[in-house]
């Protein structure tokens, strides 16, 4: 290794380990050992996220038009997997930088869902599920379906992309990776379906929970087999 090399600072291309806020890891806890919740819920909290980040985008692109560049339409993307049991949801919104990955999706900024963890803990079983629906927990929801589960992110403007990735059970790692790995602009989000919710990898499933839970929302929703 060069001088030059070594003075470069740390590696890059190392993944970073970080542990979930407390009551973060206390929300999945719950959530994953509530056999009564609705599972539905996880595509409808990442439809809502992708819909929001173009929303975003359009709004950072009337200060900043650049940031549209030639793909001016907000768009969502769902690719099923039946065999390898995976779904993948992308858009291509604001996307987000390594930083706002360890803020978004390591913490609980809603003050609303640290009234929601508390209430969840003293809850009957049949409440939780009530109680999930109600506060919309988001994008932990997908810990209740997926055993690994994968953002790929690349910030609307910027010239790097990384990868945040879970088994949501205490901690999650932050890497860079490759452009061609990421969206050109905004979040794929990948999850890997435990065998009890396979179903979600299903054209049938999935074309239902659109039509029922994501009917209203103002980004066209693309669904796609993946082709083999
Ligand atoms: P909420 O949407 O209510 O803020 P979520 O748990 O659904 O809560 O998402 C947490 C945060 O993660 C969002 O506020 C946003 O900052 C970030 N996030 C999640 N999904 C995306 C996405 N597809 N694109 C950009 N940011 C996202
Ligand atoms: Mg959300």
């Amino acid at each position: 290794m060069s001088a030059e090399a070594e003075s470069a600072g740390p590696d890059i291309a190392a993944p970073q380990n970080h542990t979930f806020e407390a009551d973060v890891a206390k929300l999945l806890h719950l959530m994953v050992h509530s056999v009564y919740s609705d599972k539905d819920v996880f595509l409808r909290e990442l439809i809502s996220n992708a819909a929001d980040a173009c929303e975003k985008l359009r709004y950072e692109a009337l200060s900043n038009p650049s940031l549209l560049g030639e793909d001016q339409k907000g768009t969502i993307r769902i690719t099923l997997d039946a065999v390898a049991r995976r779904i993948t949801v992308a858009d291509n919104g604001i996307g987000m930088s390594a930083e706002e990955m360890i803020e978004a999706l390591g913490t609980i900024a809603r003050s609303g869902t640290k009234a929601f963890v508390e209430r969840l803990e003293s809850a009957q079983q049949a409440e939780g599920s009530q109680l999930i629906g109600q506060f919309g927990v988001g994008f932990y929801s997908t810990f209740m379906v997926a055993d690994k589960v994968e953002v790929f992110s690349r910030r609307a403007g910027s010239d790097v992309a990384n990868v945040w990735s879970s088994d949501g059970k205490g901690s999650y790692s932050v890497a860079p990776v490759g452009l061609d790995e990421a969206p050109a602009r905004g979040t794929k989000v990948v999850l890997h379906l435990m065998e009890d919710a396979k179903s979600y990898a299903e054209t049938y499933t999935i074309e239902r929970l659109i039509k029922t839970h994501s009917g209203h929302v103002p980004v066209p929703i693309l669904l796609a087999d993946k082709p083999d």
